[in-house]
This record gives C-alpha cells, structure tokens and sequence, in this order.
C-alpha cells in the first residue's frame, strides 16, 4: 500500500474512520507511518495523536477499541479510509460518533441492540455479554427464563425497585436472546403490529 506521508510537513495523513457494518462515519484521525504499522500489527486503530503528541491506540484508557478490519488509500494516495468494528462508543463524550445528534432518531432500546452486536463481534474476555453468547443459545434461554422468574416472585412483594430492577434484566437478557436466534426487536414488534391491524 502506497501513502504519500511526504505529502503534509508533519507526515501526517488524515484517516477517516468508518464502521465497517452501518457505514456510518465515527471519527477523523492522523496518522505517520508508525501509527499505520501499529495499526496492521495490533489489528486496533492506532493514531499519531497531535494533542498527546505520541501514538495513541483509540481505546486504550476507556478500552472501547476500534478493531481493523480494511485499509484503504484514496485516488491521490493522500487520505486513508479505515474500515473497523467498534468495541464501544467511539466518540470522547460517549456518543457512538463524533458527529452523533444525540441519538436523536433511535429509541434506546435500539441503541441497546446495537451495542449488544458490537460486544458479540468484539467477542472481549471481559465483556458479560460476550460471554452468553460464547455459552449458546440454550444457556441465554436459561437466563431468560430465570430473571422471567425472578420478576414473577417481585411482582407478588412491595419492593417496586427490586421488581423494576428484575424487569431490567429480564429486558436486558431478552435482547439477548433475539439477537443469538438471529433476530431483532423490530421482529417481534412487526407481529404485534400485524395483530393489531387484523382487528
Ligand atoms: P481512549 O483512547 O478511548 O481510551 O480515550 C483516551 C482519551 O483520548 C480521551 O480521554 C480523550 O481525550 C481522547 N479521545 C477519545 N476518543 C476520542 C475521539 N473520538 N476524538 C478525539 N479524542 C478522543
Ligand atoms: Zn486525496
Ligand atoms: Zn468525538
Ligand atoms: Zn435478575
């Protein structure tokens, strides 16, 4: 891959960074030659960070990493379009791009969804989901079922906390669950909907 780094006096390309899944645009950084081959070694977008004036892996305090998955120079070999899977937001704020609108056109439980994809693809040791989805779909069912029941038994008490906290989880782990079977929230609300228009 030829990049014309001689091409800025700094040696600085810029690289814009794009989720390889949505094609959604999720930040701007530069790049030397060293962040591009940390980059490729790391398999984690790596930057030459002007404010820290040094690398920076995107990621490597707040641990939301951006994973590589294609380089690509543009027409003049001056500009890179890095195609990447993002662990978390992406965005220093927490939005999941740097140019985000508040989320304004997704509900949060979309949001959730996405998120919940993201920690699948990114497959981290540490990450819970993660970890369900490396158990099977028969183990997710299972917890499904067991926070079902644990909102059951709060509905019969008075704790409202503990019974809205059960209901949480059992949202949660639900959300889960469609997504192992390969399914979306959105399936299920286009049944209700179908139902609805029925009568
Ligand atoms: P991170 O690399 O995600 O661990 O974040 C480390 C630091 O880098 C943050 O405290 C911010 O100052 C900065 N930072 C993180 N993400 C961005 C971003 N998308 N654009 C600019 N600066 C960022
Ligand atoms: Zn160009
Ligand atoms: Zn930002
Ligand atoms: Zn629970």
């Amino acid at each position: 891959m030829e990049i014309n780094y001689a091409k800025y006096s700094d040696g600085l390309v810029p690289a814009v960074i794009q989720d390889v899944s949505t094609n959604k645009v999720l930040m701007l950084g530069f790049m030397n030659e060293e962040a591009v081959q940390k980059t490729q070694e790391l398999k984690k977008v790596t930057f030459f960070s002007r404010s820290k004036q040094r690398l920076w892996t995107k990621g490597e305090e707040s641990g939301n990493f951006l994973l590589l998955k294609d380089i690509k120079v543009d027409c003049d070999n001056d500009t890179l379009l890095i195609k990447a899977t993002p662990v978390g937001p992406v965005c220093h704020t927490g939005a999941d791009t740097c140019w985000n609108e508040e989320n304004t056109n997704e509900n949060f439980l979309e949001q959730l969804e996405k998120i919940i994809q993201q920690r699948k693809e990114a497959a981290a040791d540490n990450s819970y989901v993660a970890s369900l989805f490396k158990k099977g779909i028969n183990k997710i069912a299972q917890k499904v079922g067991e926070e079902a029941v644990e909102v059951v038994i709060e509905a019969k008490d008075n704790d409202e906390g503990l019974f809205l906290n059960e209901s949480a989880d059992l949202l949660f782990h639900y959300l889960i669950l469609l997504n192992a079977k390969g399914y979306s929230l959105k399936d299920v609300t286009n049944i209700l909907q179908q139902r609805h228009k029925k009568r």
